[in-house]
């Protein structure tokens, strides 16, 4: 049986193109009887809009709303975030690894609307640490920065933009080959492309006029993003990422989320065949792990302290995996930032493929 709980009532009409969807002030809805199911519940409550007339049912606002087990879900996201890959995953629950891939992505576009609704509005009140974490896509000829800003005292994750890059480093003749081979087919990465997702980054966290102190490594990318944002007055403070990686360094908060990216995500972890091979799910499976380091694990494993989004003042208590699943969350319903947009509708190419799926269920949101 799942673990999730529908509302009793529904609060507004699921259709989007419903005048009664965003904001269900004056709506009026009728019981429309009953269907079967062959999952608990049982029995489902239909209902019609009165205004659009369209039909939906109790079952339209869960989060495993569609889905053919909807048992799976708490076991994948716990999977997840355990680092499993997706086979060993499929294997262990005894599926396909694409019923394991669609639930993944589902949690993460799930996570994502979580994350938006919940994350604190108005100017942010505390210092931030910002970070590359990198990774690759498809094979290691194509990198992939992800660029992370975290709090530097709450320890909360406030987001995350994606850059492609140039494989870099030592190489032999033959990878040197190989890489002017696929960038001769392929093209290349902005070089600018860093500059351009922290700034993206930084204002889709601070769209407001404000004061704002940023610690950061010395990464010359950095102080040229923050000249493209003119509304916001920041004190940039560098530390070198040669210093020790102690509670003392400033980047400590941000040091400390590396290592969980790494510690929770296969696809993150080094010399694994687990790695992303579209750079797309390893986005929505962040997310993820975003929202499980702000709102359900402690501070500190071993004193508890709360967790970062307590920290905040933006939650009273540690979300369960129940508690993050109660209900659906609808994109329609939300304003996303423009590049979380993208990722939410899994826009997202990687450069190798030709076809790049995006997300278009109408029903398997
Ligand atoms: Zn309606």
């Amino acid at each position: 049986m799942s673990e999730t709980a529908a509302p009793q009532a529904p609060r507004f009409c699921p259709n989007p193109a419903c005048a009664f969807h965003g904001d269900a002030r004056g709506w009026r809805y009728v019981r429309d009887g009953f269907h079967a199911r062959q999952r608990a519940p049982l029995r489902v409550q239909r209902y019609r809009c009165r205004h659009c007339r369209r039909r939906f049912s109790a079952q339209t606002f869960r989060p495993d709303y569609w889905l053919k087990r909807p048992d799976l879900l708490v076991p994948v996201l716990h999977g997840l975030l355990s680092c499993a890959c997706l086979r060993q995953l499929a294997r262990a629950l005894e599926v396909s690894p694409q019923t394991i891939l669609a639930q993944a992505n589902r949690l993460g576009r799930h996570c994502l609307l979580f994350h938006q609704l919940h994350r604190p509005r108005g100017p942010l009140t505390e210092p931030l640490v910002l970070d590359g974490f990198e990774s690759f896509e498809y094979s290691q000829f194509h990198p992939t920065r992800y660029h992370v800003v975290a709090g530097q005292a709450s320890h909360y994750f406030y987001g995350f933009t994606d850059s492609e890059l140039r494989r870099s480093g030592r190489m032999s003749r033959d990878q040197r080959q190989r890489r002017a081979a696929l960038e001769a087919r392929l093209g290349r990465p902005s070089p600018r492309s860093t500059e351009r997702e922290v700034a993206a980054l930084l204002a889709l966290l601070c769209p407001t006029a404000q004061e704002l102190t940023l610690h950061s490594d010395q990464h010359t990318d950095y102080p040229r993003a923050l000249r493209q944002l003119p509304h916001l007055r920041v004190s940039h403070r560098t530390t070198s990422s040669r210093a020790a990686r102690t509670a003392h360094n400033p980047l400590f908060s941000i040091n400390l989320l590396d290592l969980l990216i790494r510690h929770g995500g296969a696809n993150h972890k080094r010399e694994t065949i687990a790695f992303a091979k579209r750079r797309q799910m390893a986005i929505w499976r962040l997310w993820l792990l975003l929202v499980w380091r702000n709102h359900m694990k402690w501070f500190s494993e071993r004193r508890g302290q709360g967790t970062p989004a307590m920290r905040l003042g933006l939650a009273t208590r540690r979300l369960k995996p129940a508690d993050l699943l109660r209900e659906r969350l609808f994109v329609s319903r939300l304003e996303l930032p423009e590049r979380w947009r993208l990722y939410y509708w899994g826009r997202v190419t990687t450069r190798a493929l030709k076809h790049c799926r995006e997300h278009r269920c109408r029903y398997a949101f």
